[in-house]
């Protein structure tokens, strides 16, 4: 388990401030021009990378603090595989080291722009608490940046291609010296492409990309709640210059059910019975995840006492195992009785030996108080 917190050595209420300077440090400290050829540090450099792309994003942070690793990444990957990202992710970090007293240069001296991966795409799911545990299909319509049909992606018009950039001569930035180090910038001409588009294509005026509005089906599995995450692999925007494609996540929300209640893997619901069904036990109908069935209320059941339901919870997400459904028990003790009730329940209490008041003042009376057939007079 990695803490980012502990990786930037920040407190788990730091400001963004904070977890800016703290990242700051680090990827200075570990930056792959002062330490050629290292790969440990070149490892600190991106945890320390992965550690500030999450908490440097609120809504990231957020989804770690409660969630932690699985609620920013939905099964595995995640974190920059190749180092350029992390220059290309945080370039305003390492352009202020370059303005600042830093003495190394924006990104990577030797840095030239390739492949660049697309963006990541999230967006939210609601489903129902039966659809989540059963599991279901969405249709999915959302905008995302896609390689232009036309040009293919190369922002070129039909027919010609890119050509070297001839400022740099292709490498995408220039040098100067400063002092002991050599210090690049990216080529103002290029813009540290490399290349440049001489006839730009018509449809994406050279922008190699274009909005699209896709569709698509994403199954749900059962077995989620609120705060999964589904990550459909190169779902998100196309990459730039044939780089891969983005992914895109999909959040689940889980709808509460007034009938249920989830606690891990077993779900809890209420029913309410009568004193009667509870001291003499009873046959009634519920409702579970699948719908209404028959339960036996056993003889003699307390209020709070849980029925279970083997193996009619959620299915476990991971894939095996099985929740329980416990349906709680409340009694409802009558609050008014009729007469005849009432004397059975003090036949009852006597038998039970059980003190009880007396009935209250007027109880017989309003019996007695039926006039009684009077044949004296007349
Ligand atoms: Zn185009
Ligand atoms: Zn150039």
């Amino acid at each position: 388990m990695t803490d980012y917190y502990e990786i930037l050595g920040v407190t788990k209420n730091a400001t963004p401030e904070a977890i800016k300077k703290a990242y700051r440090k680090l990827a200075l400290q570990y930056h792959p021009d002062k330490n050629p050829g290292s790969k440990e540090a070149e490892e600190k450099f991106k945890t320390a990378a992965r550690a500030y792309e999450v908490l440097s994003d609120p809504k990231k942070r957020s989804q770690y603090d409660q969630f932690g690793e699985r609620g920013t990444q939905f099964g595995s990957g995640g974190g920059f595989q190749d180092i350029n990202d992390i220059f290309t992710s945080f370039g305003d970090i390492f352009e202020d080291m370059m303005g600042g007293a830093s003495p190394f240069g924006g990104g990577r001296s030797s840095r030239k722009q390739g492949p660049k991966r697309g963006a990541d795409l999230t967006t939210t799911i609601e489903v129902s608490f039966v659809e989540s545990a059963h599991g279901c299909e969405r249709d999915l319509k959302f905008e995302r940046q896609g390689n232009c049909k036309l040009c293919d992606g190369s922002g070129a018009k039909k027919g010609t291609s890119r050509i070297k950039c001839a400022q740099c001569g292709g490498r995408g930035n220039i040098f100067h010296s400063q002092g002991f180090f050599s210090v690049s910038s990216t080529c103002p001409k290029c813009r540290g492409q490399g290349s440049i588009i001489e006839h730009p294509c018509s449809q994406c005026q050279g922008r190699g990309h274009q909005k699209e509005s896709r569709q698509l089906k994403v199954k749900i599995p059962p077995g989620v709640e609120t705060g999964s995450r589904l990550r459909l692999t190169g779902e998100g925007e196309d990459g730039n210059f044939s780089g891969t494609p983005g992914d895109l996540f999909v959040e689940i929300y889980v709808k509460e059910d007034p009938r249920f209640v989830r606690e891990k893997n077993d779900v809890i619901s209420k029913i309410t019975i009568g004193l009667s069904q509870a001291v003499l036990g009873t046959r009634l109908e519920v409702v579970t995840l699948k719908g209404q069935e028959f339960i036996d209320i056993p003889k003699g059941t307390q209020p709070g006492d849980r029925i279970k339901l083997a193996g009619k919870g959620f299915n476990s997400i991971r894939g095996y195992g099985r929740g329980d459904h416990y349906i709680e028990v409340n009694v409802s003790v009558p609050k008014k009785l009729t007469r005849r009730q009432e004397e059975l329940m003090r036949e009852f209490a006597a038998l039970a030996d059980d003190m009880v008041n007396r009935p209250v003042a007027g109880f017989f009376e309003r019996f007695k108080r039926k006039p009684p057939v009077d044949t004296s007079k007349h």
